[in-house]
């Protein structure tokens, strides 16, 4: 029989348990002992702290491995070992990519535009072709579902001019257009800001550090991007007649050293206890204001206050500063991913990834959750901000690096209003220090204060497994909806009911596991099969390109069973990848139902 379950912790805490056994997981406030954890925490953060630490991170440029994010990082590694809080320095080399410079002209002209190129742009002293325009990243194809690791373009009639040509396409540079125009054989493209502006950005579909899976997918095509107005100009000259330009790129792409910041704070007496993993990446474009030194000093002031508080911590909270976040494609948090992905496994609890608070002129609370922290990102923020939320689903485009691990995520957004001009200085030279708000940042710190001690404080850990099992059902059905019925997924659905049913059972019974680490670890067993055929498509082990966003991605080609003939060839490839992924999520579904069946059993002998 475990020991824990009639801990005087728990004993202390007995009010507080029937709340949470019957509406797990809503309880936040200083009524709980993480709600007094969490009390504790806001009273320690200061928006003075916040403030001189903010100053201090966004002194310096910080692209990675730099030496603005090295005295970044040494600044966060000061403060806290004068606290006294634990925390290593990892070193390690990563592929990262600079641009540097870039030029658009249209030789035999004076219209010489401001012009950047993009981290992972590929390199030219100087392509000179036809300008081809077409249009907005709408009017480009997507990517053939269903692959991992050979992206290739959706048949697109009526692009195989763009062979050979500059392609002026009005849309942000990302991964997507680049691969597909560099696929359709363009010469090099131009994307046109569709502000009057100019935002760095990266544009390769590898996820991390390039492996021999995936490093095939460096992109190779020139990428320069130009203002709107000088967009204009050049389609003007179009409707002319026939443009030449001429395009060169410079970026600084290789291996260079980078350093990660892990502070580890363990509950008091339980080492080796489960943890949320909280990061946030220290690399920035330019000054990195509100993207993201405000949220550096965030979790700074987090990391000391839950470290001061930790007699009141039932499991431990480990705090990332990412490095190789804005021109490694992520390298910092996948190393980690990579390199500590057994202890995440058995024993991260979460992924709270914090990115972009204290903005001046915030006004819109959000969140983006996995399924099961839906409801405490939801809690939390009606409580701290008053504002009823839905949490959305986690995209591909910060350090959603953990999904193999299959750890839940957690991110809480407060962002500007179009109308207020929106994020305009967002990965520009103007994202500089006067951009954040301590007042907001304060507000944006504690609502973190609260959800993490939640996870780190609560007797019972808030993941709603009832919740996951019920998305899950969703999805397989809106998939085999997606099929036109050719894809029959009902034995899934019945499994994945079987599992929602003992979930609830497991919920109704979990306040009798209460500050009892099996318990969570129980939990999360059953957690991370469903999480990983949700979140990812195809290997837990090797990061995916990021470009399948929508849940059970390894689902996505089940378009393909509509919009092709039965007897084409690529129908029948299609349904060999589905029954396969099909036989993956069955899988899935079967070992978490095992486990929830286990901790049940476990619960009700502890009655
Ligand atoms: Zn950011």
């Amino acid at each position: 029989m475990p020991s824990g379950i009639h801990s005087s912790r728990a004993r202390r805490s007995a009010a507080a348990l029937v709340f949470l056994a019957s509406c797990q997981p809503c309880a936040v406030g200083a009524q709980t002992r993480a709600g007094e954890l969490a009390e504790a925490v806001k009273a320690a953060v200061t928006a003075g702290a916040l403030d001189r630490h903010s100053l201090e991170i966004t002194r310096h440029e910080r692209p990675s491995g730099s030496p603005g994010e090295n005295a970044a990082v040494d600044y966060v590694v000061s403060v806290l070992t004068a606290a006294g809080v634990p925390v290593d320095v990892h070193e390690f080399m990563a592929y990262t990519s600079n641009p540097v410079s870039a030029s658009v002209t249209v030789p035999g002209t004076d219209f010489a535009p401001a012009a950047i190129t993009l981290a992972f742009s590929g390199a030219t002293a100087g392509v000179e072709a036809a300008l081809v325009d077409v249009g907005t990243l709408d009017d480009l194809p997507g990517l053939e579902v269903g692959t991992d690791e050979r992206l290739d373009p959706l048949p697109a009639a009526g692009l195989e001019h763009v062979r050979g040509r500059v392609a002026l396409v009005t849309g942000q540079p990302r991964n997507v257009p680049t691969t597909v125009l560099e696929s359709l054989g363009a010469a090099a493209v131009i994307f046109v800001n569709p502000e009057e502006r100019l935002n760095d950005l990266i544009v390769t579909s590898t996820w991390g550090t390039p492996s021999l899976r995936s490093g095939h997918r460096l992109p190779t095509l020139p990428v320069a991007q130009i203002r709107r107005s000088d967009g204009d100009r050049l389609r003007a000259m179009l409707r002319d007649g026939p443009v030449t330009v001429r395009v060169t790129t410079e970026v600084d792409t290789g291996w260079k050293p980078l350093r990660l910041a892990v502070a580890r704070v363990e509950p008091e007496g339980s080492a080796g206890a489960p943890y949320a993993l909280l990061g946030g990446h220290i690399d920035a474009w330019y000054h990195g204001g509100t993207d993201e030194g405000a949220s550096n000093a965030a979790m700074l002031e987090l990391a000391l206050a839950f470290h001061a508080h930790r007699d009141l911590m039932r499991r431990g909270l480990v705090v990332a500063w990412w490095p190789g976040h804005s021109n490694a494609r992520y390298a910092g948090s996948t190393w980690f991913a990579d390199h500590y992905f057994e202890e995440l496994r058995q024993r991260g609890v979460a992924y709270v990834n914090v990115d972009g608070i204290g903005q001046s002129g915030a006004r819109r609370f959000g969140a983006v959750t996995s399924p099961g922290l839906a409801g405490l990102a939801r809690t939390v923020i009606a409580a701290g901000a008053g504002i009823e939320v839905e949490a959305g689903r986690p995209g591909r485009n910060s350090d959603q690096s953990f999904n193999g691990v299959g750890l839940p995520l957690l991110q809480i957004n407060h962002s500007r209003l179009a109308e207020d001009g929106g994020y305009w200085w967002w990965h520009t030279p103007d994202d500089t220090y006067d951009k954040i708000d301590v007042d907001v940042l304060k507000v944006d710190t504690d609502l973190y204060a609260d959800a993490l001690g939640e996870l780190v404080g609560a007797e019972v850990l808030p993941v709603d497994l009832v919740a996951e099992a019920e998305a899950m059902i969703q999805a397989l059905r809106w998939r085999e909806s997606l099929s036109g019925g050719a894809l029959d997924l009902s034995e899934a659905v019945a499994e994945a009911e079987r599992l929602a049913s003992a979930a609830r059972r497991v919920e109704a019974a979990r306040g009798r596991g209460a500050g009892w680490a099996e318990a969570d670890r129980m939990l999360l067993r059953a957690l991370r099969p469903i999480h990983r055929v949700m979140f990812v498509p195809g290997s837990n082990h090797h990061p995916d390109p990021g470009i399948h966003g929508r849940p059970l991605p390894g689902l996505e080609p089940v378009s393909i069973l509509t919009d092709e003939d039965a007897g084409s060839d690529r129908y029948g490839f299609a349904m060999a990848s589905l029954v396969r992924e099909r036989n993956r999520i069955l899988e899935a579904v079967r070992e978490a139902t095992v486990e929830v069946s286990r901790l049940l059993q476990l619960l009700e002998m502890a009655s």
